[in-house]
């Protein structure tokens, strides 16, 4: 009965133009060919992953794939990313949908027929390339939105603006990237968004869409020590000044600044080694060593307490080593904590609830993970929400960043929903 109200009401209204549930009843019509596309993108997308701002392939299929759909597309910003603009056929806001494109230094192991062969060369190693943060389904998810909009167009309210994002996990040292730098080339000037929407899928129950008002993910920070010795023959270690020792006194005082230095009671933090490298032979104690890792926190004011710890740790094991010790903080950039703004996220949690056909939660707690998604929604109302593609009836898989990371295709439908169903509820509404 509501959808031939709202018919009724759209066509009194204004002749030949559908309401936003009228389009949402159409896009659940449209859905099964339209989901069998977004499968089929995702899987060539999986098998050809590509590095931050590397990802010529894939921005190339997004903007052949926009202009295939009349969209006017704008290419090479912030070196891959790609700006798509629907125009509606009615006045109305500027909406940005976001997916960012780039994959991961992993090797896969998930035996998947399409799975990632593509191998490259990473920090000196050889490592192969992965979409193990998922990036490959918010590709296809975006583009899939992005037909359905752009074929309803005349039906729209407002403009849809589709971001395609390079580099969210961190460009190559040197270059900058990401959502901070498409902002320093001026995307939201020139498109003038006044709302964001982007997804994340992730580890947990099947086609679940799960958001949070305010702080939802960690600051994400990085440091690099680097501790400079004396090298040596291995057979003589008193002619040495031995970084490697010196690392190990730092990586166990590392694991103490969040354990006993600081208080975390209202406040949580993260610090993790993720690299070691130092030496190159099994009997020569080498010159030089460095470790780098992640720092996750919430409050700008223990961050700072967390630098100054490090530093001081690093002094006191420079000290008593003899070694040199340099502290370096976030060199290759920082992600600040993604805030869901709290009026939009309580106001579109229904529109959420409404795409998942009730598979809806609200988290009880921030996550630690980070995302850069968080420069966008500095500038403008924005909210970052969770799809779950876990298969059916699985509770526990491996996580985002891992080898085994996998995603079952059934549960991108809520993302396509979801998108489409945010930027017509806002539109709606404003
Ligand atoms: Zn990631
Ligand atoms: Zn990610």
């Amino acid at each position: 009965m509501q959808i031939n109200k709202y018919l009724f009401i759209s066509i009194i209204l204004i002749p030949g133009f559908l309401a936003a549930e009228d389009l949402k009843e159409k896009l659940q019509a449209d859905l099964d060919p339209l989901m069998e596309k977004v499968i089929e993108w995702r899987h060539d997308i999986h098998e050809f992953p590509e590095l931050g701002n590397r990802e010529f392939r894939t921005s190339k299929k997004v903007a052949e794939h926009l202009e295939s759909l009349g969209v006017e597309v704008e290419t090479g910003i912030a070196y891959t990313g790609v700006v798509g603009l629907i125009r509606g056929g009615k006045p109305g806001p500027t909406i940005a949908l976001r997916a960012d494109m780039d994959a991961l230094p992993v090797t896969e192991q998930t035996g998947l027929p399409f799975a990632s062969k593509q191998r490259t060369t990473y920090l000196g190693q050889d490592v192969g390339v992965m979409h193990a943060c998922g990036h490959d389904a918010h590709v296809a998810i975006l583009m899939g939105a992005a037909e359905f909009l752009a074929k309803n167009k005349k039906n729209l309210k407002g403009n849809i603006m589709l971001i395609f994002q390079p580099a969210e996990e961190g460009a190559p040292e040197g270059e900058g990237g990401g959502a901070e730098l498409m902002l320093a080339e001026g995307i939201f000037d020139r498109y003038n968004p006044e709302v964001i929407f982007g997804l994340h899928v992730t580890n947990s129950r099947h086609g679940h869409l799960g958001v949070l008002p305010g702080p939802a993910m960690a600051a994400a920070s990085s440091y690099r020590i680097t501790v400079n010795g004396v090298q040596a023959h291995g057979s003589r270690p008193w002619d040495s000044i031995d970084p490697i020792m010196a690392t190990a006194q730092l990586i166990e005082s590392l694991n103490t600044v969040v354990s006993r230095r600081i208080n975390i009671i209202n406040n949580p933090a993260v610090i993790s080694v993720g690299m070691v490298q130092a030496g190159t032979r099994n009997n020569i104690i080498p010159d030089k060593s460095q470790i780098t890792g992640t720092i996750r926190t919430f409050d700008p004011d223990l961050r700072a307490e967390i630098y100054d710890e490090i530093r001081q740790i690093a002094r006191g094991v420079a000290e008593g080593t003899g070694t040199k010790v340099d502290v370096e903080f976030d060199v290759g950039g920082f992600y600040p904590v993604t805030f869901n703004n709290v009026e939009l996220t309580n106001k579109y949690a229904q529109t959420l609830s409404e795409a998942a056909d009730g598979k809806f939660f609200i988290l009880d707690k921030p996550t630690t993970g980070a995302e850069d998604f968080s420069f966008f929604s500095q500038q403008i109302p924005g909210m970052y929400f969770w799809l779950g593609v876990n298969e059916p009836g699985v509770d526990v898989a491996p996580g985002n960043h891992t080898p085994f990371f996998k995603i079952d295709d059934r549960a991108l439908d809520e993302g396509v929903k979801a998108m489409v169903y945010l930027a017509l509820d806002y539109a709606s509404n404003n």
